[in-house]
């Protein structure tokens, strides 16, 4: 991965606010990774994403259903959540790989824990990784894959 910059937040508002500042920045046709533990904070950064691209969609982590689609803004955000994966062959099924062809993507693509799906997005992506400093800190490492 090439790290591109990482700040530190303070608290849940500060990680959504961040995100819904960089949703500002970024067009249709990128997907992100959120890499992290349990409680990092990854679910709370798509809640501040969806927000910065217009959508007043409620995000809840897609843990069972894998896929949550959230419309309303510029373009949906595809949120998927591969936690509860139990084999790539899951996410085949699902038609995971289409959304990784970027020239007809038409939105925004979002995975907790790619791990479960490694080798899959094979696209150039966001990585964002979360790291748990305290209680209420986390340091937001955003980087580039090819
Ligand atoms: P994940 O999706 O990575 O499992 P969630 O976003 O669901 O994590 O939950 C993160 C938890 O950590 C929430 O309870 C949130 O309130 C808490 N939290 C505390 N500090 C922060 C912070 N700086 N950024 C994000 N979440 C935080
Ligand atoms: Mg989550």
């Amino acid at each position: 991965m090439d790290q591109l910059f990482s700040v530190t937040t303070n608290n849940d508002e500060e990680t959504m606010l961040f995100a819904e500042k960089l949703a500002k920045t970024v067009g249709k046709g990128v997907v992100f990774t959120l890499i992290g533990d349990l409680g990092a904070g990854k679910t709370h950064f798509v809640k501040g994403f969806v927000k910065g691209i217009g959508s007043n969609s409620l995000v809840t982590s897609p843990t069972f259903t894998l896929l949550n689609i959230y419309e309303g803004g510029k373009y949906p955000v595809y949120h998927f959540d591969m936690y509860r994966l139990s084999s790539k062959e899951e996410a085949e099924e699902l038609g995971f790989d289409e959304y990784f062809d970027l020239k007809t993507l038409d939105g925004i693509v979002m995975v907790e824990w790619p791990e479960q799906v490694e080798g899959l997005i094979n696209c150039p992506h966001i990585e964002i990784k979360i790291e748990k400093l305290s209680d209420n800190q986390r340091k937001i490492i955003v980087g580039s894959k090819k």
